[in-house]
């Protein structure tokens, strides 16, 4: 917020400057020519101080469009919670929650930071960036209306393959991705329980219980190409 009104006061100086230019300000018998420097200097600060709520934006923009994408065209609204959001937000210990009536999604600081630097660098994924990646599936799946959690997270473990490449990551580093996060991340919570096992269950695994047979699931071996 403090950084669109640092823009909307820079682009307010343009203005300024501009219609001096045009009308004599109060006190002055002529219009006063424009400062061409002065003019360009508060134009790259408008727009300087425009750049991250822009990007946000346009981030919490493309993760609605792939999040609906994941859920069956459930329609999806993906916000990315800001430090003050986040110590306003009642559900503040969880790192995404969605709610399936209104396809609300949160995401809490500092997980879609975490995203957009996976995305940066896939091929050099660190287990944090690929946990993001699976907390934007899971909370999809909240809004393609499955709610319990174990059954949410294997749908999110089979999709997370789908979700990189619909965020734009290459073909085989997405499969490699989607794989890490099964191997490694998903068998910790089944190893960690407490709370971490209400995500977990034997029954994810291929051929089991919850396997959706997807054509295009993280681990069938045919997508692999
Ligand atoms: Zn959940």
């Amino acid at each position: 917020m403090l950084w669109i009104l640092a823009s909307l006061f820079f682009l307010w100086c343009a203005f300024r400057e501009i219609r001096n230019s045009i009308i004599a300000a109060p006190g002055f018998s002529v219009p006063t020519p424009v400062s061409k420097p002065y003019l360009a200097v508060v134009l790259a600060l408008a727009a300087l101080f425009a750049w991250p709520p822009g990007h946000t934006f346009y981030f919490e923009w493309l993760l609605s469009n792939k999040a609906t994408e994941l859920a069956d065209n459930h329609r999806a609204r993906v916000h990315c919670n800001t430090m003050f959001d986040t110590m306003l937000d009642t559900e503040m210990l969880a790192a995404g929650h969605a709610d399936p009536q209104t396809g609300k999604i949160g995401i809490q600081q500092p997980w879609c930071g975490t995203l957009m630097s996976y995305l940066r660098h896939p091929n050099r994924a660190s287990q944090d960036e690929l946990v993001s990646l699976d907390i934007f599936t899971h909370e999809s799946m909240h809004v393609r209306g499955e709610l319990n959690e174990a059954r949410t997270e294997c749908q999110a473990v089979q999709r997370n393959y789908r979700a990189a490449k619909l965020l734009g990551v290459a073909d085989e580093i997405a499969k490699k991705n989607a794989l890490d996060y099964y191997a490694i991340s998903y068998q910790q919570r089944g190893k960690i329980g407490g709370m971490q096992a209400a995500y977990y269950s034997e029954e994810c695994a291929p051929g089991k219980a919850m396997d959706e047979h997807l054509s295009d699931s993280t681990w069938s071996a045919s997508s692999a190409r």
